[in-house]
């Protein structure tokens, strides 16, 4: 069943809508490299709504101030509500029965109170047919949602001002892992923290710049040495850099 729903998961096309009140934020990142490749492919499809647009305010506020005082602004929860509902949230997502799939759409929401974004994550959320990211702002979304919504994701211990570049590095990131986006699948499983390492350094021609070699395996032809030597470069760094993965 798991085997089949991945294979099934495969062949659709996986939705990404992302719900924010600064949507024109997305044009340029979203219109380069592999996002804009994979969404005119059959393999993604990026849905960005307006908040805003599901206001009934007339003059389409989506704040207002916090029960009990305090500084900043809270986002209102029906206009979000509303924008959920329209890309067709109704409660929590669910597994399909007896498989790791999600049943869709999955909705996360970009918070600095959530669990920290990992490869983990990543792949998990790469199996989904439809994720919907939500982008909080001023001092966030008003808590009520937290019923609607199946995790919260934070890219770091740190506060930024919106969720919308937390949004595009997840979306980044997710898309990457789904098959067929990036071509040659070794390059993603030899990346950083995939196999719980760091990468091997990379070098291009010249041979010599400026003095500095490229490591003499390298142009030896020599397939096997030359994996063997990727391996251990990646095995030093990460004893060296981050011994912490080495633990885990
Ligand atoms: N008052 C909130 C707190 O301290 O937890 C921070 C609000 S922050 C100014 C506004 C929005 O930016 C949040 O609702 C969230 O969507 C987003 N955000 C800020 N930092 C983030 C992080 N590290 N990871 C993910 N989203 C973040």
């Amino acid at each position: 069943m798991i085997s089949l729903s991945i294979t099934v998961r495969a062949l659709l096309c996986m939705k990404i809508d992302i719900l924010t009140i600064f949507p024109r934020m997305f044009e340029g990142p979203f219109a380069e490299s592999l996002i804009s490749k994979a969404s005119r492919g059959k393999i993604l499809k990026i849905g960005i709504v307006d908040i805003r647009s599901f206001s009934k305010d007339k003059h389409k506020k989506v704040d207002d101030r916090p029960f009990g005082g305090g500084v900043g602004m809270v986002i209102k929860p029906e206009p979000l509500y509303y924008a959920m509902r329209s890309v067709g949230v109704r409660g929590k997502s669910s597994f399909y029965k007896g498989s790791s799939v999600y049943r869709r759409p999955y909705v996360v929401y970009m918070s600095p109170q959530g669990k920290t974004l990992d490869n983990e994550i990543i792949k998990n959320l790469a199996k989904l047919e439809h994720l919907v990211i939500i982008c909080g702002h001023y001092e966030g979304i008003d808590e009520r949602i937290v019923n609607y919504i199946d995790g919260e994701i934070s890219i770091g211990d740190y506060v930024l001002t919106g969720g919308e570049i937390p949004a595009m590095v997840l979306t980044d990131v997710v898309v990457r892992m789904l098959p067929g986006v990036v071509k040659e699948r070794d390059s993603i499983e030899n990346d950083s923290f995939y196999k719980g390492l760091l990468d091997c350094p990379h070098y291009t021609r010249p041979a010599v710049f400026r003095g500095h070699k490229v490591p003499e395996v390298l142009l030896s032809g020599n397939h096997k040495k030359i994996y063997e030597w990727c391996e251990k470069e990646a095995y030093r760094r990460t004893k060296e850099r981050r011994p912490d993965l080495l633990k885990k």
